[in-house]
């Protein structure tokens, strides 16, 4: 009898293990998360389902699924969508005590709603030939009439820009955000186009001198099999601005429990792994990322960049902002 018990015991233990699964609304790019979370299926047996797609399609989706979404966890890059998803009701509040231990405090949400796995930082990147650093300091001083038909930079329409701008106007107010960004359109070499990637490119290629991108953009065409993408990465150099004050623009990405989570533990446990020494590592090494842990070494690459000063502004700010950092730059002529 207690070996029939036993196995029944057994059994329900098997199936309760087998039905543990997170369903993860992704808007990293497949190839940079799902590596991780095929390794922490592995060793857990949780089966991690992802739907990928665009950060605000996703919200939306989760807003007009409701109750009856299937998600659990929203992955995303920016911090801007996770505050936008967190207006928009789609998320919840989660208690770990790991997680408020690992993730410092002013990269993730203080009511528990959302949390960073990684860093990145917007900086200026340079033309080695033509660009002397000594004349770079701050993100403001781009504005300078001196930079005139060299610099590059992405539309407006994107997060980056606008999370970026968004925290200038956090410490400087919109007008004196505004003025800087019509100096720094005034200085652009070419209508916004392209992604981070294509304005280091049109650095190599001659077309500008100085460009703002997120450093895994850069990491990414130094790491590349190709050669011309490498070529193009080795025509520039990492400016880390504003090291005399604020520090270099931090963004993130990160991760958050839907509102509607039916695995809302499991959900938990898979945020709790990707602040995790094996996925910090892992971040830092394949995604070319700063691990959200202090105490976690940045790939080799990331440290011959130099140690530098973070901006350390509370990132919802930048959701906070957002809103009106769109219409400056827009009346800014910012396309
Ligand atoms: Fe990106």
């Amino acid at each position: 009898m207690r070996r029939v018990l036993t196995t029944i015991a057994t059994v329900l233990c098997a199936s309760l293990v087998q039905a543990d699964e997170v369903n993860i609304y992704s808007a990293r790019e497949e190839n940079l998360i799902k590596p991780i979370l095929d390794i922490y299926s592995k060793e857990t047996g949780v089966t991690v389902n992802l739907v990928t797609g665009g950060a605000d399609e996703l919200i939306q989706r989760l807003s007009l699924e409701g109750a009856n979404s299937p998600a659990d966890l929203l992955l995303t890059v920016d911090v801007g969508r996770l505050y936008r998803a967190k207006e928009a009701g789609v998320l919840q509040s989660v208690q770990s005590p790991l997680l408020d231990a690992e993730v410092p405090a002013n990269y993730r949400d203080n009511e528990g709603y959302w949390y960073a796995l990684s860093l990145r930082s917007r900086v200026i990147v340079y033309d080695k030939e033509r660009v002397n650093p000594a004349d770079l300091s701050t993100y403001a001083g781009l504005a300078d009439p001196k930079w005139k038909g060299k610099i590059c930079v992405r539309s407006s329409s994107n997060i980056y820009n606008q999370s970026m701008v968004a925290s200038m106007v956090s410490r400087n107010g919109v007008a004196q955000t505004e003025e800087w960004a019509e100096g720094l359109v005034a200085n652009f070499a070419r209508s916004p186009q392209g992604g981070d990637r294509e304005q280091i490119s049109a650095i190599a290629a001659g077309q500008c001198q100085v460009a703002l991108v997120n450093t895994y953009y850069l990491a990414g065409l130094l790491n590349s099999s190709n050669p011309a993408d490498r070529a193009n990465g080795e025509a520039v150099a990492v400016f880390w601005p504003d090291q005399n004050s604020n520090g270099a623009h931090i963004n993130i990405s990160g991760a958050a429990v839907t509102k509607a989570a039916k695995n809302k533990d499991a959900a938990v446990k898979l945020m709790e792994y990707l602040v995790g020494d094996e996925a910090q590592h892992w971040y830092a090494e394949t995604n070319n990322e700063f691990p959200v842990r202090d105490d976690v070494q940045s790939s080799e690459l990331l440290k011959s960049w130099g140690e530098f000063k973070a901006d350390d502004i509370a990132l919802d700010q930048l959701g906070i902002h957002n809103a009106e950092a769109v219409r400056l730059m827009d009346r800014a002529g910012w396309k």
